[in-house]
C-alpha cells in the first residue's frame, strides 16, 4: 500500500476539521443523553497529536500508531480517551514489525477493536463508538479475506459507518453515562458513535485521495 505514515498530518487535520464543522450537533447529541464534553475531549486530544504530526511522520505505523495512542490516553479524558488511547495502542501491537497492507490493516483494527471491547466491557448494540467501529472492522475483515482492491474496500467504509452510527438512534444505551437514563436514552443517537462515523469518513476521503494521485 503506497499509503505511509507520511499521511499522518493530513489524517489528523482531516479529522480535526470534521469534529470542528460538526462540533454544534454532536455537542448536542451529547448534552441530550451524556454530559456535552465529548467534542472538547476529542479536540483537545487531536491538538495534541496536532502538534507531534511531524515526529509521527518519522514513525512506522506500528510506532506511529503507539504514539498516538499514548497521546490520546494522556490528553483526551473521559471514557472515549481511554478507549481511543487502547484501539491505537493495541492496533501497533498487533501491527509490529509487519509490512502494511490490507490484512495487516485489517487485522490490527480487527484486534484493536476487540481490545476496546474488552476495556469498555461492551460490545456491538450498546448504543456507543462500538457500533460503528465493529461493522467497519467487520468489513475491513472480509475485504481482506476476498482480497479486494483497497479502493474498493474504501468506498465501501463510509455506508457502513453511516449505518452503524444511525443504528445507535433506537437503542437502548447499557453502558457509558447514556445508560443512567435508561429509556430515555432511545430516540437519540449517541455522540461517540456520531464522532467514530465522522472521523472514518474522513480519513477514507484523505486514503482514496492519495491512492489514486
Ligand atoms: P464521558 O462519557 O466519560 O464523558 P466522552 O463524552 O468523551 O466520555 O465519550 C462518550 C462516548 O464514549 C459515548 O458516546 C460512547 O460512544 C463511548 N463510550 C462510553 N462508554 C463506553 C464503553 N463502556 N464502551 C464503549 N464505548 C463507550
Ligand atoms: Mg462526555
Amino acid at each position: 500500500m503506497q499509503l505511509t505514515p507520511a499521511l499522518l498530518p493530513d489524517l489528523i487535520s482531516a479529522i480535526s476539521q470534521t469534529i470542528d464543522n460538526n462540533a454544534e450537533e454532536v455537542t448536542l447529541l451529547d448534552q441530550a443523553i451524556g454530559d456535552g464534553d465529548h467534542v472538547i475531549n476529542l479536540l483537545r486530544g487531536l491538538h495534541a497529536l496536532a502538534a507531534q504530526s511531524s515526529e509521527l511522520t518519522k514513525l512506522d505505523w506500528a510506532s506511529a500508531w503507539q504514539k498516538i495512542g499514548m497521546t490520546l490516553m494522556s490528553t483526551v479524558g473521559g471514557a472515549s480517551g481511554s478507549l481511543y488511547g487502547t484501539l491505537f495502542v493495541s492496533m501497533s501491537k498487533a501491527a509490529r514489525d509487519q509490512t502494511m497492507d490490507l490484512k495487516v490493516f485489517a487485522s490490527a483494527f480487527h484486534q484493536g477493536v476487540e481490545s476496546v471491547k474488552q476495556r469498555g466491557k461492551s460490545d456491538a448494540g450498546e448504543k456507543t463508538m462500538l457500533d460503528v467501529l465493529i461493522p467497519v472492522a467487520n468489513t475491513l475483515t472480509q475485504s481482506a479475506a476476498d482480497a479486494a482492491p483497497l479502493s474498493e474496500t474504501l468506498k465501501s467504509l463510509p455506508d457502513v459507518a453511516i449505518a452503524g452510527m444511525e443504528s445507535t438512534r433506537d437503542m437502548l444505551a447499557t453502558k457509558g453515562r447514556a445508560s443512567f437514563l435508561d429509556e430515555r436514552s432511545r430516540g437519540h443517537i449517541d455522540a461517540g458513535a456520531k464522532t467514530a462515523q465522522l472521523m472514518i469518513c474522513a480519513l477514507v476521503i484523505v486514503l482514496a485521495q492519495n491512492l489514486t494521485e
